[in-house]
């Protein structure tokens, strides 16, 4: 049986000086704010330990994140009678996550998504990636973020419990240019919201794209196809049939990416439309409604048997709703549940696929001098 500490006992006995280092400059915030406690998850082939970090609110709900990818392993929120599931889909043991793992819970990194043909140009001189994704570059290569162990520390704050990570990226690693160094930091709020925010500064010219990739299911089993999603976009970037971006912003009207008005998943999913064929349902990239860097709206998602809504906000341009297209229940995740089709659905707030290559695109490229900053957050309640 693992022991609960209060925070400010794991600042002083869990992980020692580098966490009251940590603390500097964060207000002691009242213990009764939640607390977070760690244990042992495993080890790597290397044998580099890794720890499962439990960050924990007053009001029972809780978020698991190891610092092996930075994997949001499980996220326990209440429905509307209080009761408590997890919703989101992983597995309960390191080893499955090594093996194989459609990005359950992972921070992605360097760049999350596609880019064309794993090539790029900056700066007049051409990178190459792995190809990872048929003919494309995906999710930050072989051994992206979400394959690599993280430095962790936590600390308090005045919204709740907070797991720091940070992971240095060497020059030309998975092929991309300058030295990055990264932070991400999970903070559980009293208001049932995981907040995630990432900074990260580089020693060269750049191009980053960080997300977070949970696949969410709000029942807690079977498909998602009657949770109702809301989109504030008008428009999405079409894909040719690799799934990388056409170029064009695309208006939603009077097509099945429409989401402006709440409505189930599975209600035009299986549409004769060139776009959906291309995703096998949606792998699609939404144009929010609006300025890039403003923390806003990014999607809102209602399970009408369990009352539960999620609300993803972010800072960044657009958002990946994907409805687990390639899960084909070959996957057996946590409690034996075999992950079939469209199980579960992720939404990835972060710049568009492809824009390394894309002019009309908003920016990826970070430059020397320059912080990266990127806040996305899940919030969870209750709808009647
Ligand atoms: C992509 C999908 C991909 C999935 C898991 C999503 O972000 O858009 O096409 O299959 O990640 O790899």
């Amino acid at each position: 049986m693992q022991t609960n500490y209060q925070w400010l006992k794991i600042l002083s006995t869990s992980l020692g000086a580098a966490a009251l280092v940590g603390c500097a400059g964060i207000s002691d915030a009242p213990a009764q704010k939640g607390q977070i406690n760690q244990r042992p998850f495993g080890q790597m082939k290397d044998g580099t330990p890794v720890t499962l970090f439990t960050l924990r609110n007053n009001k029972g709900a809780e978020a698991g994140i190891i610092n092996y990818g930075g994997l949001v392993i499980f996220l326990k929120v209440p429905d509307r009678n209080g009761h408590f599931d997890d919703v989101v889909l992983g597995y309960n043991n390191l080893a499955d996550y090594i093996k194989d793992s459609p990005y359950f819970g992972a921070m992605i990194g360097r760049y999350g998504n596609r880019i064309a043909k794993g090539k790029f140009t900056l700066d007049g001189k051409e990178y190459t990636l792995a190809i990872n994704n048929g003919p494309n570059a995906l999710h930050g290569g072989l051994k992206g973020f979400d394959k690599v162990v993280w430095e962790p520390r936590v600390f308090a704050t005045l919204d709740g419990p907070s797991l720091e990570l940070r992971y240095t990226s060497k020059d030309g690693e998975e092929g991309y240019p300058g030295t990055l160094t990264v932070k991400a930091t999970y903070t559980l709020a009293e208001d049932n919201a995981l907040k995630l925010e990432y900074t990260a500064t580089t020693d060269k010219d750049t191009v980053l794209n960080l997300t977070q990739h949970s696949y969410f299911n709000l029942a807690g089993k079977g498909d998602i196809l009657n949770h109702q999603v809301m989109i504030p976009a008008d428009k999405f970037t079409p894909v040719d049939s690799t799934l990388i971006p056409t170029g064009e912003l695309k208006p939603i009207e009077g097509t099945p990416f429409d989401f402006r008005a709440p409505t189930a998943i599975g209600a035009r999913i299986g549409q004769d439309d060139e776009q959906l064929k291309f995703g096998g349902g949606y792998d699609h990239n939404w144009v929010v409604n609006k300025p890039t860097g403003q923390l806003g709206l990014m999607g809102r998602v209602y399970e009408p048997t369990t009352g539960r809504v999620l609300e993803v906000f972010s800072t960044e341009p657009g958002l990946q709703f994907y409805t687990g297209n390639f899960l084909d229940g070959k996957l057996t995740g946590k409690g034996g549940w075999a992950y079939q089709f469209r199980n579960g659905f992720c939404m990835e707030a972060q710049h568009y696929p492809d824009s390394p290559n894309q002019p009309n695109f908003p920016s990826v490229v970070l430059k020397p001098g320059k912080e990266y900053r990127n806040t996305i957050i899940f919030k969870f309640s209750v709808q009647k």
